[in-house]
């Protein structure tokens, strides 16, 4: 049986605010029956890496909280550490880029809660019983909500092909160590006769892994690298390409597994908003932000991860790349995100059918 999403498309012939819509759209999607009295509500976003401009704006979050309140919830803005060093990688750094990027108690009417703590060691292990991992490490902010909003941003990813919202929760949620696990089988390797030893992976990489060996071609220190995948993205030589030690399905199918985990014990109680908006080809992590390969499509609101990461990736599909931008010359049909990062996004989906997360089939509902 499909499932509902509800569309705001961006064009609203009626000329009403998106933020209200944003409203209408939680309300059709069903938060009023998520969320009971008294409810510690985590709202799940990504705050955008310093520099970075594709992140949900603060004005949605307020209009999300305001809903959640509305209902009886007590909503917090939360999100794990990461595990590269740039703004994210410590509470500390962490609210500091929050706050930079506009979201504060004065502009949203919430606090925020970094969900596995000051360093990235607060944390629960989640059974899952996955192909993967028996147990996986979810940030203990998130797991002990009582109810969960998530905010998606749709983009590209270099690593993953597709960022949704089964990429939020899963990457999003997972503790520092428990991205570590997940990241653990992407390794990148140079091609000695590409590389114009440019050094600009070098300043790129997080973890400095990379340097410039005596013959001037850049060289990896395996020990040190986490497979993050920024190098790849960096490279203006298509010198670095991907060596995977298992499957390129790995990645996915490691994020769904922990997707499942931070989702565990809320079932009916989380509702997913999706903004297919400034569809940028790489994901907010980075400090800057691409041209959108795909004009603004709207806003997808739906209490299935599954159906609404299926249905943000098929509206992008149907949609023309833009001039301009990576999807230049990509007509209506043509699957934008593998073309512009080399990597199939809906191995996920397919997966997170198999492990019981939702549906891929769904039925768009237009809201104006
Ligand atoms: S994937 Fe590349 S950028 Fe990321 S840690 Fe490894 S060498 Fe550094
Ligand atoms: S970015 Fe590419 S071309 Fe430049 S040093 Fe690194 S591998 Fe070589």
């Amino acid at each position: 049986m499909p499932s509902t999403v509800y569309f705001a498309p961006v064009r609203s012939l009626k000329k009403r605010s998106m933020v209200t819509r944003v409203g209408a759209l939680l309300e059709r999607a069903g938060i009023k029956s998520a969320i009971e009295a008294g409810d510690l509500v985590a709202v799940k976003l990504h705050f955008g890496e310093q520099g970075n401009t594709g992140f949900v704006h603060p004005v949605f979050i307020r209009e999300t909280v305001a809903k959640i309140k509305l209902h009886g919830g007590k909503p917090f803005l939360t999100d794990a550490n990461t595990l590269y060093s740039g703004m994210r990688s410590n509470a500390v750094d962490h609210l500091q880029c929050a706050v930079q990027n506009g979201f504060s108690y004065a502009t949203v009417d919430a606090p925020i809660v970094i969900a596995d703590g000051i360093d990235g060691r607060e944390a629960v292990d989640v059974r899952v019983d996955g192909e993967h991992f028996e147990t996986v490490r979810i940030g203990s902010a998130a797991v002990h909500a009582d109810a969960m909003v998530v905010v998606t941003h749709v983009k590209g990813h270099e690593a993953t092909g597709f960022g949704g919202a089964l990429k939020n929760v899963g990457m999003g949620l997972g503790c520092r160590s428990a991205k570590q696990r997940m990241h653990a089988d992407f390794k990148p390797e140079v091609v000695a006769e590409k590389c114009t030893a440019c050094a600009r992976c070098v300043r790129w990489c997080p973890v400095h892994a990379i340097v410039l060996g005596p013959d001037r071609v850049a060289e990896i220190d395996y020990a040190t690298c986490y497979g993050c995948g920024e190098c790849v993205a960096a490279c203006p030589s298509a010198a670095i390409g991907v060596q995977w030690k298992t499957t390129p399905e790995a990645l996915q199918e490691k994020i769904v597994e922990h997707a499942k985990g931070a989702l565990a014990g809320k079932d009916g109680k989380v509702v997913y908003l999706s903004f297919v908006t400034a569809v940028s080809p790489d994901c907010d992590c980075w400090s800057f932000s691409d041209a959108p390969i795909v004009g603004d499509i709207g806003v997808l609101a739906s209490t299935d991860i599954v159906a609404i990461d299926r249905a943000a990736y098929d509206l992008v599909t149907q949609a023309v790349g833009l001039p301009g931008s990576r999807g230049e010359g990509m007509g209506a049909g043509q699957d934008k995100f593998t073309a512009v990062t080399g990597v199939d996004g809906t191995l996920a989906i397919d997966y997170a059918r198999k492990m019981g997360l939702g549906t891929p089939e769904y039925d768009l509902v237009v809201v104006e």
